[in-house]
């Protein structure tokens, strides 16, 4: 690698000898859902204090064998990433940004005091999965191949400290559209007595334990009808979903999304709020609080409000209702402009000006 002077990994290669046949996986292709069935074979590559990064192996895709003192089961010392690779009309597959998660993944690692992997070793973990598996990379309307890297605490010790033995793996799961019959507006519940995370917390880390966390409020909002659920920190400012960033789209054109160090910076966003800035908006990150959101909604200042991740992409979001208020949101055309712009890029159909895409 021309930055970091590191050699490429040496992948031993085992071929699932019970592969899908054709006709299995084209069946599963046909519609895949979300997160429901896997490719033939996934990549590990073992870390230790002594050995560093080494063994790194492509084998047929199955469960994984773990001693039950493993520190993960435990303490949930573990990091993961979410990406797609999307198949373009000449056949040819690619990912988008990977550079990004692979970053992020390294922030995730400091924070869970959990070894780095070098990006490189990331990128090609990519390569090598999709060089076995690029037949599971769908072709149809919005469909991909979702991606999971994750990396957890395979030690077998129960004192709580960082593991010295250590797992990265890669899976990946066709994945269909998010939203059959078109892109709906969702409806939001305010988490009023749960937190995702709090300050010095973990909120900016992809951990598990802040999954773990919104389970619960995801319940709640489920009780009261509504899709999603959204949380705020100790002074109310609004933070994010349970797994998607939120934007704010003010009435003069300018663009505002919540940043702290306990919001999950996602690509997504940073990728759509690049493109409103090509188009001339102005764009803030800042704190805003559940005071302004709702001011600005019932002033008419606030005109448009959406939610991103990878996942979804774009969802525009509908209503915010809390325990004592239902708030119709203003419903714009931007979000689902910036939608269109994102996955035109993401599926070739339009030209890369940001040189996003990385070919697999
Ligand atoms: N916030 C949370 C909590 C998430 O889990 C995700 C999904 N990774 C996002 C935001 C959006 O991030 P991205 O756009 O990178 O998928």
């Amino acid at each position: 690698d021309p930055d970091t002077g590191l050699e490429p990994l040496e992948f031993a290669v085992t071929r699932n000898l019970a592969a899908k046949s054709t006709a299995d996986r084209d069946a599963i292709l046909a519609s895949p859902g979300f997160g429901q069935s896997f490719t033939d074979h996934m990549v590990d590559i073992c870390w230790s204090v002594r050995g560093g990064w080494h063994r790194p192996r492509v084998s047929p895709y199955g469960p994984i064998s773990l001693d039950p003192a493993a520190a993960v089961l435990h303490y949930g010392q573990e990091i993961f990433e979410g990406i797609k690779a999307y198949r373009h009309a000449d056949g040819s597959v690619h990912t988008f940004r990977p550079d990004q998660n692979g970053r992020r993944l390294q922030r995730s690692a400091r924070r869970l005091a959990l070894p780095e992997l070098p990006v490189p070793y990331f990128l090609q973990s990519l390569r090598e999965l999709i060089a076995v598996d690029g037949a599971w990379v769908p072709s149809g309307d919005d469909q991909s191949l979702y991606l999971r890297p994750f990396m957890f605490a395979k030690e077998a010790f129960l004192g709580v400290r960082p593991a010295h033995k250590v797992a990265y793996y890669l899976i990946a799961s066709p994945a269909g559209a998010y939203f059959k019959g078109g892109v709906k507006p969702v409806s939001i519940w305010l988490s009023e007595d749960y937190s995702r995370a709090g300050k010095g917390g973990t909120g900016a880390a992809k951990t598990g334990g802040n999954y773990a966390a919104s389970l619960l409020p995801q319940s709640e909002a489920y009780e009261n009808e509504c899709d999603q659920v959204v949380f705020l920190d100790q002074d109310r400012n609004v933070e994010e979903l349970g797994g998607m960033n939120v934007v704010f789209v003010y009435k003069d054109g300018t663009i505002v999304t919540p940043q702290s160090d306990s919001i999950l910076e996602g690509i997504t966003r940073d990728s759509l709020l690049q493109l409103a800035r090509d188009r001339g908006h102005h764009v803030e990150g800042r704190n805003v609080s559940l005071t302004e959101w709702r001011e600005g909604v019932a002033s008419g200042d606030i005109v448009e409000v959406f939610a991103c991740g990878t996942a979804a992409v774009v969802t525009p979001i509908g209503t915010l209702k809390g325990r004592d208020f239902i708030d119709e949101q203003p419903s714009g055309t931007l979000a689902f402009e910036l939608r269109e712009e994102l996955t035109n890029i993401q599926y070739g159909r339009a030209e890369d000006k940001h040189g996003w895409l990385y070919r697999l």
